[in-house]
């Protein structure tokens, strides 16, 4: 069934439309990634508004194709999921990113924490709390200093089993942060019962928080409530003087966007904390 399968495949070949056979061509491309050493991270900072502290990074990937160029997340992570190989990819990310953090400690940059991306298929895997405590030990990295983000439709759509591993994490010391909130279906009152630490505003509502007052009453809502569930509040995507300022009137904790800073290679984010950290007097 399989062979008829893909010769029916084959003659349907021609009329395969170009985004098609482009995905057919990266995902193998995608198969010898990690051989070629053609994955790499890049970090980007976030600022609690409080103090102006620089308080972690957020590590993305990237990927740049000896055959393909420079391929965005958003295109080669689904195809990675599709495939499996996000599992691979997803720990190599994970050392790779404690690396990173634990190398810039011994730098006497400290005190900073890394936020890792967790798709659905690591967190759904039986041993995905035993890899992140066994790559925190190999690194020498305090769990402290991990965050993992969640998408909210990711903890949604498997809620019971996705409850019991989160509560590994937190009993391993790491903490977890739900990522792009609000664009899914889950409620502030749904999440007090998991156990997370951070809730990460999407950037679609931060967006047009200037000229959008729905946008700007949501997110001010959004801060109120997690602030009295005790849980700690980052804007995504901050790009304008004028969205810092609403953010920070509305006692959000921390923000992440262009504003501060675009996702860095580790030299010069490194780089770039010291100066800020030197700016501020530290
Ligand atoms: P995300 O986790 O929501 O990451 C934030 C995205 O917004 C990043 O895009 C970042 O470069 C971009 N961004 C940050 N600040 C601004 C801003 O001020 N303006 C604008 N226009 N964009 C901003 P990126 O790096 O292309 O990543 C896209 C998505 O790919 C991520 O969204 C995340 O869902 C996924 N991703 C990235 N790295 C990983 C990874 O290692 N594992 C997994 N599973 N997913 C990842
Ligand atoms: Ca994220
Ligand atoms: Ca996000
Ligand atoms: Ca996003």
């Amino acid at each position: 069934a399989k062979a008829a399968g893909r010769r029916t495949f084959m003659r349907y070949d021609d009329a395969m439309d170009v985004a098609t056979r482009q995905r057919a061509t990266l995902s193998g491309a995608l198969r010898k990634v990690l051989d070629r050493g053609e994955l790499r991270l890049a970090f980007q900072p976030r600022l609690a508004l409080a103090d102006s502290r620089i308080t972690g990074v957020e590590a993305l990937l990237r990927w740049s194709s000896d055959e393909h160029g420079e391929i965005a997340p958003a295109d080669f992570i689904p195809l990675a999921e599709e495939s499996g190989l996000i599992l691979e990819i997803g720990e190599w990310v994970l050392r790779e990113a404690c690396l990173t953090l634990r190398r810039w400690q011994q730098h006497g940059v400290g005190g900073l924490t890394v936020a890792v991306n967790v798709s659905v298929l690591q967190l759904l895997r039986g041993d995905f709390p035993e890899v992140v405590r066994r790559v925190l030990g190999d690194v020498g990295l305090a769990p402290e200093a991990l965050e993992l983000e969640l998408t909210e439709s990711v903890l949604m759509a498997n809620a019971e089993q996705t409850a019991a591993k989160l509560q590994a994490f937190r009993a391993i010391g790491v903490s977890l942060a739900i990522d792009d909130f609000g664009t899914g279906y889950s409620s502030l009152a749904y999440l007090k019962r998991l156990p997370i630490t951070t809730i990460k505003i999407d950037k679609a509502f931060i967006d047009d928080l200037s000229h959008d007052p729905e946008d700007a009453a949501i997110t001010s809502t959004v801060i109120t409530m997690a602030h009295s569930l005790g849980l700690n509040v980052v804007a995504e995507g901050v790009e304008t003087e004028a969205q810092l300022r609403f953010l920070s009137q509305h006692r959000c904790d921390e923000i992440q966007g262009f504003w501060l800073a675009q996702p860095l290679d580790p030299h010069a984010c490194l780089a770039f904390i010291r100066n800020w950290t030197q700016a501020q007097g530290a």
